[in-house]
């Protein structure tokens, strides 16, 4: 008998392999980095928002291997930029890497540091954006979104990953400090009244608000 699929295995399954995407996947394991970036159903989604929206201008928290920043990229016009921030200067160099050898790296320009400092220096820039992707350390991810709303232009997309962290999030016995952030997170995507919003609860969990327009 044949062995029936999962869901999320039937979607994949009907999408031949991106060579490009392999390639960052093969060099995030190579080089020992963490293997968690999107699912590839997201980073289909992520390319789509960004074409669909027009955004020009996306910022990207958490660069991680380039993985999600490829898919970002992808979806951008002749003008449009990546903003992407990153921790970790060796796993920006592997981003970056990566991008370029997806012919995209004059689209994204990497900022290496504490997220909430180059944010700092992006608001003092006068950065606006269009669209944005949250994909980083779980604990600062209501300071993430407070600060995307802030630079946001009106009707931009938030985009925010792992918002069921495998499962922890809606197991009540999880009381760690990251769990605790990430459901007021997801509970603030859903009932601020400055965003309109959906969670999508496949793979991990994705969070997708746009800023409404004042
Ligand atoms: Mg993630």
């Amino acid at each position: 008998m044949t062995e029936q699929l999962t869901a999320e295995q039937y979607a994949e399954s009907l999408y031949a392999e991106d060579p490009i995407l392999r390639m960052v996947t093969e060099g995030i394991r190579a080089a020992d980095m963490p293997e968690i970036s999107i699912a590839p159903g997201y980073g289909r989604l992520l390319t789509l928002l960004v074409r669909m929206s027009g955004a020009k201008r996306v910022l990207e928290i958490g660069a991680l291997g380039g993985y999600s920043g490829i898919c970002l990229a992808r979806g951008l016009g002749e003008t449009g930029r990546v903003v992407s921030l990153e921790l970790k200067p060796d796993f920006a160099e592997v981003a970056k890497r990566h991008v370029t050898a997806a012919g995209l790296g004059d689209k994204v320009e990497y900022r290496i540091g504490e997220a909430l400092d180059s944010l700092d220096a992006l608001e003092r820039e006068g950065a606006r954006f269009d669209l944005y992707f949250i994909d980083a350390d779980k604990g600062n991810y209501l300071n993430y979104l407070e600060r995307a709303i802030r630079l946001a232009n009106p009707g931009a997309i938030i985009v925010g990953d792992n918002a069921l962290m495998r499962g922890r999030v809606v197991d009540p016995s999880v009381t760690s400090n990251s769990v605790q952030v990430m459901r007021r997170f997801n509970e603030t995507i859903a009932t601020d009244p400055r965003l309109e919003s959906t969670l999508l609860p496949a793979y991990d969990g994705l969070c997708i608000a746009r800023v409404r327009t004042p």
